[in-house]
C-alpha cells in the first residue's frame, strides 16, 4: 500500500516533496501559509483585471477576429473559447493542432462548441509520415513522445500566428487553458523546447523535415528550439513572437463548475469510464502509464493533490480517482508500434527523460 500525504495523495517516494513528522507534505504546509502562492485566495474567483485588460485590448484591434484560442477538444480549451466569446463578447478564431491521434471525443466536442458559438476553426496537421518519425525518434531517444505534440503544437501554432501577423498586420492575442499549476510536475515533467531542439537535432533530417513543412515557419522554429524556457517566447507583450494568456493562471478554474457549464450549454460529452484526464487525446493512457511504470505513480495523483490543497476535492474522492491511473499497459501501444515502425525493444524504456 502506497504511503501518501496526509492531506493530499502524494505519495512520499515522490523526491520532488519533502515530508515532516506528522506525514504531511511541503506543498501542502506552504498552501497554509496566508501570503503563498499556491493558496486559493491567491487567484480572483473572476478574471483578474491583467486579463480583463488583454480582452478589452484584443476587442479594440481592428482585425478580422479578436483572439485565437487554440482547441483540443478537452474541457479547458473549450471553457476558454466559451468565456471569452459568451461572457466577452471576442470574436474568435479557434485552431486546433491535430496530432494524429485525437480522440472521437474531443472532435465531437470541438464540432459542437464551434457551432454552438459560431467560430471559425482551423484544423493544422503535419504531413503523418514526418510525425511518425519524429514520434519514433522520441520514443527511442528518451522513452516518451508527448514532447512530439507539446513542442511540435506550439511551433505549428506559432507560425500560423507569424503569417497572420503578416497578413493582418495584427499581432493577435492567443487565450489558452494551460494551468501551470495543475499540469506542470516537478521532476516528472518534460523538457524545455531547448532539449527538445538538441534531441530533434540528433537525426538532422527531422529537422529538415519540419522546415520543409508547408505549416512551419523556419525561423519561428529557430528561435523556439534556442529558448530554454518556452515562456520567454510567449508573453501578453505587444512584441511578443506568441502573445499567448493562459486563463487559468489568471482566475479561479473550478474544474466541477467548468464541467457542468460545458454540459449544460452544449452537448459536451466525457468519457464513461471516468478517466476523464487529457481524454482529447488517444495516446493518454500509455502517457500515463509511462509515468506510473517510471515513477509510481501519474497526472491523476498530482492533478487530484492541487485540487485538494484548493478546496475543489476531497481526500477519500482522489484517492478513489487514484485507483484510474494505468497500471497495465494500455493497448494503444501496440497500435503506435505499428504506426511508428516500432519494436517493443526499440523503445527507450531506460533512457533519461528530458529535464
Ligand atoms: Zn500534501
Amino acid at each position: 500500500m502506497t504511503e501518501r500525504c496526509k492531506t493530499c495523495v502524494l505519495p512520499t517516494s515522490y523526491s520532488e516533496v519533502t515530508f515532516d513528522s506528522s506525514g504531511t507534505c511541503n506543498l501542502c504546509r506552504q498552501a497554509r501559509q496566508p501570503d503563498s502562492p499556491n493558496t486559493p485566495a491567491h487567484l480572483p474567483k473572476q478574471e483578474s483585471s491583467e486579463l480583463l485588460d488583454l480582452i478589452d485590448k484584443a476587442r479594440k484591434q481592428k482585425g478580422p477576429y479578436d483572439c485565437l484560442v487554440p482547441l483540443s477538444g478537452g474541457q479547458d480549451s473549450a471553457y476558454v473559447a466559451y468565456l471569452l466569446a459568451r461572457h466577452h463578447n471576442l470574436k474568435i478564431l479557434g485552431v486546433n493542432f491535430d496530432n494524429g491521434y485525437r480522440s472521437p471525443l474531443a472532435i465531437a466536442n470541438m464540432e459542437s462548441i464551434s457551432q454552438s458559438l459560431g467560430i471559425s476553426l482551423i484544423t493544422l496537421k503535419l504531413n503523418s509520415s514526418l510525425l511518425h518519425r519524429l514520434y519514433r525518434h522520441f520514443f527511442a531517444s528518451c522513452g516518451y513522445f508527448c514532447t512530439v505534440c507539446n513542442a511540435i503544437g506550439y511551433v505549428t501554432i506559432a507560425s500560423f500566428v507569424a503569417r497572420q501577423k503578416k497578413i493582418t498586420g495584427i499581432n493577435p492575442l492567443v487565450a489558452g487553458g494551460w494551468s501551470k499549476k495543475y499540469e506542470y510536475q516537478p521532476g516528472l515533467s518534460v523538457l524545455s523546447m531547448q532539449s527538445f531542439g538538441e534531441i530533434l537535432m540528433r537525426d538532422p533530417s527531422l529537422y529538415q523535415g519540419l522546415i520543409e513543412d508547408p505549416l512551419i515557419d523556419p525561423e519561428v522554429l529557430d528561435a523556439l528550439i534556442q529558448v530554454g524556457d518556452i515562456r520567454q517566447f510567449c508573453t501578453t507583450e505587444e512584441n511578443s513572437r506568441l502573445r499567448l494568456v493562459h486563463l487559468p493562471n489568471h482566475m479561479d478554474w473550478d474544474y466541477r463548475q467548468i464541467a457542468e457549464t460545458l454540459q449544460k450549454e452544449f452537448n459536451w460529452q466525457r468519457p464513461d469510464s471516468g478517466k476523464d484526464a487529457h481524454f482529447d487525446c488517444e495516446l493518454a493512457p500509455l502517457q500515463d502509464h509511462l509515468k506510473v511504470k517510471r515513477f509510481g505513480f501519474g497526472q491523476m495523483t498530482i492533478k487530484n493533490s492541487v485540487l485538494i490543497r484548493d478546496g475543489h476535492m476531497d481526500r477519500r474522492e482522489a484517492l478513489n480517482r487514484c485507483k484510474q491511473e494505468q497500471l497495465e499497459e494500455p493497448a494503444i501501444l501496440q497500435t503506435i508500434l505499428k504506426d511508428w515502425n516500432m519494436d517493443h525493444k526499440d523503445v527507450g524504456w531506460d533512457a533519461k527523460w528530458a529535464e
